[in-house]
């Protein structure tokens, strides 16, 4: 009885990677998971922002862009959008 040992090596992605991000704040601003979507748009008035999703724990964030990445709270996002909705 041949045992062949079929190793199943199931290389699991730990998700841990430690990316080398140029930017900071590529990934989540909560929990800090890397599986993010991040989405540039531009917001009513026409400032450009990135909007970020994040998958694991649904928190979003939007950074304006050009000022270095700071982030505006949902108050000022829904104030700037609110002229459409
Ligand atoms: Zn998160």
């Amino acid at each position: 009885m041949a045992r062949t040992s079929t190793a199943a090596r199931t290389s699991v992605p730990l998700g841990s990677l430690t990316q080398p991000g140029a930017r900071s704040g590529q990934g989540c601003r909560a929990c800090g998971s890397p599986r993010v979507t991040r989405i540039s748009m531009s917001l009513t008035d026409g400032s450009p922002v990135e909007f970020t999703s994040c998958h694991r724990c649904e928190h979003r964030t939007w950074e304006e862009q050009g000022a270095q990445g700071s982030v505006l709270p949902v108050d000022r996002v829904l104030d700037k959008t609110r002229k459409i909705i």
